[in-house]
Formats: structure tokens, C-alpha cells, sequence
């Protein structure tokens, strides 16, 4: 995924697409930040994130999903790919679920893993019958200080799904639980939105540009919390796809069980 961005054409290109979309200063500032906070806590994992954060450079990058600079290059190949393959479809939706039955405590956070949480999204895709769906999601990690919980869910593009197939899928999975009143959002794209819709797939927890809800940053403990847990895994690790498979630089559409080219 080293070079993507001197190939990315301007049609897929999210910097050109959405003004408002994230600056590298914007990232860079965030990691300088984050690796501030880090140093606070002062303990041996700590100190070992601030240093890989803090030897990211140009043409060396960390790759780890804690770091925000490596996190928008994710981003802006995985917008590309959306553009690329979704944004054609007149019925795309933007959909967000909650693991209502995966909420955490910071005790009982390393307890989560987002492989096993994407092994069974798809499985339950599968049986509410969206399995020849197209699906490009990312994983994200709130945490509510109300509930004294971390809040695991998927923000989720899916291109070629009916309604009752989508009500199937939250009436099995995704009902209202005490904690959460709406662990499913199921919302149309405007035809206009789709770049600046396209980029909230996948936040980690940083802030983006402009969005009010993420004007609070989480306090330190929860704060570094997350990082370290974000540490665990590469940028790559977090995206969802479903009826499709990542080769290279590359998402490639999957029909009926096989590879099939279109998109360019
Ligand atoms: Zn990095």
C-alpha cells in the first residue's frame, strides 16, 4: 500500500472530493498530542508507543492504527476504494451497529478483538441475507463516560441490499438493550454527500475536522487506554469488506464466489 497516492486518480481522491477532509498538519499535530499524553502516563508500554509514534517519518511509517498520520493514509485509500466501487449505486447506505453484547469496562477491553468481531458481522450478514451484498466498513471504539463502558461498532457502506433484508438483520441482531437504545442506524447518502459520508467509515477515535460531537477528547486514562489498545493492530486490521477481497492496493469485487473486474 506504499505508493497508492501517486495512482489515486482525482475522481477517487477524497482531498479533492471533500474540502473539509483532514490535512496531514491536522494529523501530524494529533500524533504530537497524542504522544505528549502518552509520556504523562509515563509507564514502559508508554513510553514504547510515544517512540514508535514519535519515529514515524516520511518513507517510514509505523503503520499502526494508534497513529493518527497512518490512519489518514489508510483513510484515503480505503475513501479511493469506496468512490471506486460504491459511490456508482444510486442505493448505498450508510449503516451503523453497535455490539450491544460486547460493551466493555477498561478492565475487560483487551478482552474485545476486532477479527472475532468481524468474523461474526459476517456471518450474521450472511444469515439476514445480505451476503451478496457489497460492504466496506470500518471498526470504531467509543467510550461513554455515562456508562463507564467502551462502546465497540461498525460504521458500514452497503451497496445492493433491500429493506427488508436490512430490517431482517436488526431484528435479529441489533434490538434495543437497556445501555443502547439504538445499537442499528440505517441512513440514506445524499447524492452530494457521498465523499464527506464516505470518510466517517472509519475514525478511530481521533477527531475529525469540523464535527462537533468529537470536541471532547477523552480524559487521559481513557485516552492512552485506547491507544494501547488501538496499538495491537495495523491500519488495515479495522476495515470491514464483504463481497469483496484486498489484494495489494486493491479491493476486488466478489460475485457468486468469484473475482470479477469492474470499477476503474
Ligand atoms: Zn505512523
Amino acid at each position: 500500500m506504499k505508493c497508492f497516492l501517486k495512482r489515486l486518480k482525482p475522481e477517487f481522491d477524497v482531498r479533492l472530493r471533500y474540502s473539509d477532509f483532514e490535512t496531514f498538519e491536522d494529523k501530524n499535530n494529533e500524533r504530537n498530542k497524542r504522544i505528549r499524553m502518552l509520556l504523562v502516563t509515563d509507564t514502559k508500554w508508554a513510553r514504547k508507543l510515544a517512540k514508535k509514534l514519535e519515529k514515524c517519518k516520511k518513507y517510514n511509517r509505523c503503520w499502526i492504527s494508534a497513529c493518527p498520520v497512518c490512519m489518514r493514509r489508510l483513510r484515503i485509500w480505503l475513501c479511493g476504494e469506496e468512490l471506486r466501487l460504491l459511490a456508482k449505486g444510486d442505493d448505498v447506505r450508510f449503516v451503523t451497529i453497535v455490539i450491544t453484547d460486547e460493551l466493555k469496562t477498561s478492565e475487560a477491553l483487551f478482552e474485545l478483538s476486532v477479527h472475532k468481531l468481524r468474523n461474526r458481522l459476517r456471518t450474521q450478514l450472511r444469515r439476514a441475507g445480505l451476503g451478496g451484498a457489497r460492504i466496506i466498513g470500518g471498526f470504531e471504539l467509543d467510550y461513554n463516560y455515562h456508562l463507564k463502558l467502551w462502546i465497540p461498532h461498525f460504521h458500514l457502506l452497503i451497496l445492493g441490499s433491500t429493506a427488508e433484508a436490512r430490517k431482517e438483520f436488526r431484528d435479529r441482531y441489533y434490538q434495543p438493550t437497556e445501555e443502547i437504545h439504538r445499537p442499528m442506524m440505517d441512513l440514506d447518502i445524499r447524492s452530494g454527500e457521498k465523499a464527506k459520508t464516505f470518510s466517517y467509515c472509519l475514525k478511530s477515535f481521533s477527531k475529525p475536522k469540523k464535527h462537533p460531537a468529537w470536541e471532547k477528547r477523552l480524559d487521559l486514562e481513557e485516552h492512552n487506554l485506547s491507544l494501547r489498545f488501538f496499538s495491537q493492530y495495523k491500519p488495515q486490521n479495522l476495515v470491514f469488506i464483504r463481497g469483496g477481497t484486498r489484494r495489494g492496493e486493491n479491493i476486488l469485487p466478489i460475485k457468486n464466489g468469484k473475482i470479477v473486474s469492474e470499477g476503474n
